[in-house]
């Protein structure tokens, strides 16, 4: 029988910026196989410790509008005062290949990508609480406080779109959290509504 399980989908993550999606995402990347993070291309400065390739593919404004025009990106968006993308090939060669492909991506992403892949599985993650998230995003040490106040006040604002989202995961405890995507990503392959022809068609091949 066809491992119907082998079927890549695409899972969506998002959440306010220091809700601690970059670290549950990591230490999933290392607890399970099979599954691809995409490296998105962005405009902004690299911070410390960032490589190039790894944690983006860090270009020019200049570069990344001729990417837009060629159209190689699944989705892009401005996000604060820079540019991100999704680079298209790459995920739909990884998802044809059978690997699942996470996309750690903001809610504008999140939502062009819902309109092109609708079976996309969307995932937010939340902070235990705003406290809590000024906390992270000031002992990052890389932001100044206008860019503190600024990514407080979005991810408020963000909280309202969560509603879009088909799951949510507190980040209180990140191994804690990490289970429940693992969770989330095994139920999604157990669904029959999304393998439903895959399911039949291997029985009707046996038989
Ligand atoms: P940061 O600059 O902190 O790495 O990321 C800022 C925001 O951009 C985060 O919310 C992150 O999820 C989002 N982001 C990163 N890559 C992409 C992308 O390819 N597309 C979109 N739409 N957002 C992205």
């Amino acid at each position: 029988m066809e491992d119907i399980s082998s079927k890549g989908k695409l899972f969506v993550i998002s959440g306010p910026s220091g809700a601690g999606k970059g670290t549950i995402i990591k230490e999933l990347l290392s607890q399970i196989e099979d599954v691809k993070l995409s490296v998105s291309a962005t405009t902004r400065n690299p911070r410390p410790g960032e490589i190039d390739g790894v944690n983006y593919y860090f270009v020019e404004l200049g570069e990344f509008q001729k990417m837009i025009e060629a159209e190689e990106f699944l989705e892009y968006a401005r996000v604060y005062e820079n540019f991100y993308g999704t680079p298209k090939e790459k995920v739909l060669r990884q998802l044809d290949e059978g690997y699942d492909v996470i996309l750690e991506i903001d809610i504008q992403g999140a939502m062009n990508v819902k309109k092109a892949f609708p079976k996309a599985v969307f995932i937010f993650i939340l902070p235990p609480s705003m406290t809590e998230l000024r906390r992270r995003i000031t002992g990052r040490g890389s932001e100044t406080k206008e860019v503190i106040d600024l990514r407080m006040s979005k991810a408020l604002g963000e909280l309202s779109y969560m509603a879009q989202y088909d799951y949510c995961v507190v980040n209180g405890e990140v191994q804690e959290a990490v289970n429940r995507v693992k969770s989330i990503i095994v139920a999604e392959h157990s669904k029959v509504s999304s393998d439903i022809e895959a399911i039949l068609n291997s029985f009707e091949n046996e038989k």
